[in-house]
């Protein structure tokens, strides 16, 4: 990379609007003045592939790829890529997590007991290099502000933190890209991203212990468009949309936490909680 240009990447998987955060970001170093190149790579058109993009900018940028062990930045939408995308971090720089697990089906090993192969949620890992870290809960934070699909603004505003970007570019940036009427929640998500503390950790990608139970189907009803993909994917059939086109669960003791509902629904309108912990009958009842 010239001395004169820097770099930062954005990753992610579909749906969690990487692409979009990663133009926001451009547009805000371009108000501020900079040259900038901006990159990106779609790995599925559906929700749940990898999605990243690197972004270079500087008095002068002519490629606009950040090499391995180069990034001042990054900014992970979901725990694996933070993983999968820290050695591009140069030594010193910072990365911002988002604890969110995004699990795919194909790392369940056993469908009925929620076990998986995916790398559990560990801020240890980040201690090296002298990284400076930032994990955060986004998902959560956009939840409590009224729209989940805000998450990435939330993303945005902790990683606006290690950039000399000024407030002002931030939010223009924010303002003319993000679609019409969310404006505000989005403004709003990237001012508590700036201020969110770091997430207790760990929450990770697993059923309390002691699970056997079937996972709660969570269906937002006001997004849903009946467009039928969860019912077709789902292999336990859950799922089946009535007469009015309307979702419903019909096999709620079936649900296996398989989350591949969850991971192709385009409207973000099913989620999958995993079961509460189990009540243990006659347990004593502790007093602090
Ligand atoms: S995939 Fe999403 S939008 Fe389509 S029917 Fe299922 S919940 Fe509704
Ligand atoms: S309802 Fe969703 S999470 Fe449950 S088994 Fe079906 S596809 Fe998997």
């Amino acid at each position: 990379m010239s001395s004169s240009s820097r770099g930062l990447l954005l990753a992610g998987v579909g749906g969690q609007g990487v692409v979009l955060a990663s133009m926001i970001v451009a547009d805000a170093l371009l108000r501020a003045g900079h040259d900038v190149k901006q990159s990106e790579v779609h790995g599925m058109a559906q929700r749940g592939g990898s999605v990243f993009s690197h972004i270079r900018w500087g008095s002068k940028v002519d490629s606009p790829l950040v090499p391995l062990g180069s990034a001042e930045v990054l900014a992970a939408f979901e725990w694996a890529e933070a993983l999968r995308w820290v050695p591009y971090v140069q030594e010193g720089g910072a990365v911002v997590a988002d604890i969110r697990t995004i699990v795919p089906p194909g790392a369940c090993s056993d469908r009925r007991s929620w076990s998986t192969r995916y790398p559990d949620v560990d801020a240890q890992v980040f201690d090296c290099r002298h990284l400076k870290t930032r994990l955060i809960d986004a998902t959560a934070t956009a939840t409590e502000l009224g729209n989940v699909r805000a998450a990435n603004s939330v993303i945005l505003g902790s990683l606006a933190a290690f950039l000399d970007i000024d407030l002002l570019h931030w939010e223009a940036a924010i303002e003319g890209l993000v679609p019409r009427g969310t404006e505000e929640v989005n403004l709003a998500a990237f001012r508590a991203g700036r201020e969110v503390a770091d997430a207790r950790l760990p929450r990770l990608a697993s059923a309390p212990e002691g699970f056997s139970g079937p996972h709660e189907i969570d269906i937002r009803h006001e997004w849903c468009k009946g467009c039928d993909i969860c019912s077709r994917v789902c292999p336990e059939y859950c799922l089946e949309l009535d007469v009015d086109g309307k979702l419903a669960v019909v096999n709620a003791k079936a649900c296996t936490g398989c989350r591949l509902c969850e991971l192709l629904c385009p409207d973000f309108a099913i989620e999958i909680h995993p079961p509460p912990a189990p009540v243990v009958l006659g347990a004593p009842v502790l007093s602090r």
